[in-house]
């Protein structure tokens, strides 16, 4: 066991401190750590701990998946909607000026680029959260420390982008940014006519908050009967004024109901969205999808002839303005169903085959600028829900050769 001379910027200054060991309570693997405040072992990145149980993350992803579950709000039942409004503007605020704030300042100390450094340096840690906190005293602690993470990832993925090729420029982000508030500030219940609702920390107020139930969101409300470990609770505002709350948490992956048998190997198509294959590469379900090219041709065409427009303009917020911001949100929203779709379709062919696995390769492209990332995310929610493993192809899925193509058959679910 070494020991390491660390500070723990406690008050008392410099400590003398153990290494220990994390051990998972699962399996047993051992990592060496350093004891936190509590003097337990600080857990590596994706490390769970429940109830004084230790799980290594490969345990955990075993026993629970993520989900996240959206419902709007249907009344405040601690206050008005004029107070509500009034506590989530000034979190909103404060989010979103936070938000803005940590983006400039990872931008601005990072490395820039100078003639003669062929590869980008990596990026030197930043500890921000200190100064974040005096600046925004009303955000709580956890909430910055959450809201620090995002906004680290957000920024790491267009790093290259932003001061490396000149890609793009770096992201604002725009009122209101969902307020983050963390696993131990909320908890939820249902009431005596099955109504979820939600209680929450917000600025100095505990509100309590009914969510929308009913038939409609019935896939959302078994989701939330079954979260074992809450995570984190986002509050919002969609465009057209409704407040919607996101709670994000760990539900116990149901053992019994994987009791399928094969894989089902999917991948993205050089011409169609989706297609899937057997274990013996014959095709036995496609999703062409051939409204999205057209779509996104027009999507690019309109934003094109905007940017010319604004231009000739010359003024720094163009008339139009509003009238852009409507086609983007349209052209986000259709996307975002399109990609619903395609993974119910899937995931329904994939259930009804009693397939066990899903394998899922997305190294092909069809479709220049399709948030091919968001449909994976969304495949693999959905075939997890319905107990199919969800496995990311190690090398990519050969394509069929064309003769065998054409003798199976093709099924469309
Ligand atoms: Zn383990």
């Amino acid at each position: 066991m070494g020991w390491h001379l660390a500070c723990c910027c406690f008050p008392q200054g410099w400590h003398l401190m153990a290494d220990i060991i994390a051990t998972c309570g699962e399996c047993g693997t051992e990592r060496k750590s350093r004891p936190n405040r509590e003097q337990q072992p600080k857990l590596p990145v994706g490390w769970k701990r429940l109830e004084a149980k230790i799980f290594c993350g490969d345990c955990w992803r075993q026993r629970y998946s993520l989900r996240a579950l959206i419902f709007p709000v249907v009344e405040p039942l601690s206050g008005t909607w004029k107070q509500l409004e009034a506590d989530l503007h000034t979190m909103w605020a404060e989010t979103t000026e936070a938000a803005n704030w940590m983006m400039t300042q990872l931008y601005a100390r990072d490395v820039r680029r100078i003639p003669g450094i062929e590869r980008m340096p990596p990026m030197k840690w930043l500890y921000l959260y200190p100064e974040v906190r005096l600046l925004f005293p009303n955000l709580p602690a956890k909430s910055i420390t959450s809201l620090e993470q995002t906004i680290r990832r957000t920024y790491m993925a267009m790093r290259c982008n932003v001061i490396w090729t000149c890609a793009t420029s770096l992201p604002t982000m725009r009122y209101p940014q969902p307020f983050p508030v963390h696993n131990q500030s909320w908890k939820f219940h249902f009431d005596e006519g099955n109504r979820p609702i939600v209680e929450a920390r917000i600025g100095e107020h505990r509100w309590e908050l009914r969510l929308k139930g009913g038939p409609r969101y019935r896939r959302q409300l078994a989701g939330l009967r079954e979260m074992t470990v809450p995570g984190e609770l986002m509050i919002g505002k969609w465009h057209d004024g409704t407040i919607w709350c996101k709670l994000v948490g760990w539900l116990a992956r149901d053992e019994d109901t994987t009791n399928g048998t094969g894989t089902l190997r999917v991948r993205t198509g050089k011409d169609c969205l989706l297609a899937a294959f057997d274990e013996r590469r014959s095709r036995l379900w496609l999703e062409n999808c051939d409204h999205l090219p057209r779509w996104i041709a027009e999507y690019r065409r309109k934003r094109l002839r905007l940017a010319e427009d604004w231009k000739a303009e010359q003024r720094p917020v163009p008339t139009f303005a509003v009238r852009r911001n409507t086609f983007v949100r349209k052209h986000r929203d259709r996307m975002k169903s399109a990609i619903q779709e395609a993974a119910a379709h899937l995931t329904n062919f994939a259930s009804r085959r009693g397939y066990a696995v899903l394998e899922y390769d997305d190294s092909l492209r069809w479709l220049k600028e399709f948030p091919y990332a968001e449909l994976e995310k969304r495949i693999r929610t959905s075939t997890e829900e319905r107990g199919i493993q969800f496995v990311k192809a190690a090398s990519s899925i050969p394509a069929v050769p064309e003769a065998l193509e054409a003798q199976t058959t093709e099924y469309f679910g």
